[in-house]
């Protein structure tokens, strides 16, 4: 694949205004529209649309922003198809369903480019909340107890906001620009971030603040637990991508021949980027069979469209090299042993789970949210947590919603 820039460029690229009108008046508008009960933040959808018929952008963007802090990120990486457009009741006619995503992304789009304040922080409780975490869970706590007026401080390890938006959704659906934009936008509202603080006891904060939200995510990729891990040019597809996502393209390291291990979301985002930056040969090795990668047929379908091969049942047994990875030894039911000459292994077989933060039972003063308490989701389902834990916490200190 050749330019850098192109092949990175928006994989859904943004619908013209008169595009988004016209699919705005093919929504059927339907009462208890099944894709706002499918959408974990229960965006009213047929709602926003309307607001896009008639020309209401900014009206548009409050209806989502409203109900998901994150709905410029969501609008560009929730997968769609297992959640709002799959519900889309014109997929029973054997249509196309509407393009929410699309949709949202236009109003939210309208507002975040032209830096259009929809919220503002509540008058000041008094009360305090610490967060960890600055990703999509945190933030989303913070929006909401801003605008209830309540003080919140967010700690956050890495030198950016954002989270994973920042530092690991694949580079064609998300930008990191974007990510922190759309963080700025809530910190905006009076929230205290201290950057590259990280957080090993709730202790401290729970004797200063009146609550604390824990928002943050999964561990490290986890280890394969075979010989030549440690081999220069095996790397874990978090560090890869976040490489990626930080630097100019041209700065990522990536080898002719690259296998990546795993097929679950991350690794299908691990091949793709790969490959998109240059590699000549993209494989994935996956111990079991096509039915049952864990990734979604889309992306799976991503995947062989930007020519990545797969290769089932096989199981990693050695990465091989003296120094520099040049292959990895396999096993399959077929070929017994064989190595599959490469120079970059990438691992991607899922990050381990964070206990370390696991409020004793029924804690009254710690919530927790997001991948660290789902076990790993989407950005969406963290956004909705943090949304839903700001309320908890609102009640704990004695404010009615508003
Ligand atoms: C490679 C990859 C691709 C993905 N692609 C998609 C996608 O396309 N669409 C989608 O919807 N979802 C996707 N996801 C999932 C999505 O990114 C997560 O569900 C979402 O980011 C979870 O938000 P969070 O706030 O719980 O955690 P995170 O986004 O992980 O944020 C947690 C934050 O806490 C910080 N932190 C951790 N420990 C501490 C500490 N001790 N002290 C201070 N700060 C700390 C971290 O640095 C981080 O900033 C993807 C995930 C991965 C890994
Ligand atoms: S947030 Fe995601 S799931 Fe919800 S309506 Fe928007 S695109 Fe669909």
């Amino acid at each position: 694949m050749g330019d850098l820039t192109k092949n990175f460029a928006d994989i859904a690229p943004p619908l013209t205004p008169d595009y988004a009108l016209l699919e705005a008046n093919k929504c059927l508008f339907c009462h208890d529209a099944p894709c706002t009960i499918a959408c974990p933040t229960h965006i009213d959808v047929p709602v926003f649309i309307k607001k896009i018929a008639t020309g209401n952008l900014r009206g548009s963007a409050r209806v989502i922003l409203e109900a998901n802090p994150f709905g410029h990120s969501c609008a560009r990486a929730c997968p769609v198809e297992v959640l709002c457009e799959g519900a889309c009741v014109l997929n029973d006619r054997d249509e196309q369903p509407i393009k929410i995503a699309l949709l949202q992304r236009h109003a939210t789009d309208y507002v975040l480019e032209r830096k259009v304040k929809l919220f503002e922080a509540g008058k000041p409780t008094g009360k305090k909340v610490a967060i960890v975490g600055a990703g999509p869970a945190g933030l989303a706590c913070a929006r909401d107890l801003r605008r209830w007026g309540h003080a919140v401080t967010v700690f956050e390890a890495k030198p950016q906001p954002g989270g994973l938006n920042t530092y690991g959704i694949a580079e064609y659906k998300l930008k990191a620009d974007v990510a922190l934009a759309e963080a700025q936008d809530i910190l905006d509202l009076g929230v205290e971030l201290k950057l590259g603080v990280t957080v090993d006891s709730l202790e401290p904060l729970l004797k200063t603040y009146d609550a604390v939200f824990v928002g943050v995510g999964l561990g490290q990729t986890k280890r394969l637990g075979i010989l030549g891990e440690g081999l220069e040019g095996v790397v874990d597809a978090l560090t890869f991508i976040e490489h990626l996502k930080t630097h100019p393209y041209h700065e990522t390291k990536v080898g002719k021949r690259v296998v990546v291990i795993g097929a679950g979301n991350t690794a299908i985002d691990a091949v793709t980027q790969a490959k998109r930056l240059g590699a000549e040969q993209a494989t994935i090795v996956y111990r079991r069979g096509e039915a049952d990668m864990p990734c979604y047929d889309y992306e799976y379908e991503l995947a062989k469209r930007d020519g990545c091969e797969f290769r089932f049942h096989a199981v990693p047994k050695r990465v091989v090299g003296n120094g520099r990875v040049t292959g990895l030894e396999i096993e399959t039911p077929e070929q017994g042993r064989e190595t599959i000459p490469c120079d970059m292994v990438i691992i991607a077989i899922g990050q381990g789970a964070r206990r370390e933060f696991a409020p004793p039972q029924g804690h009254p003063k710690i919530f927790v949210g997001g991948d660290c308490a789902n076990g790993g989701a989407e950005i969406v389902n963290a956004a909705a947590e943090g949304v839903a834990a700001a309320r908890r916490i609102n009640e704990l200190l004695g404010r009615t919603h508003g």
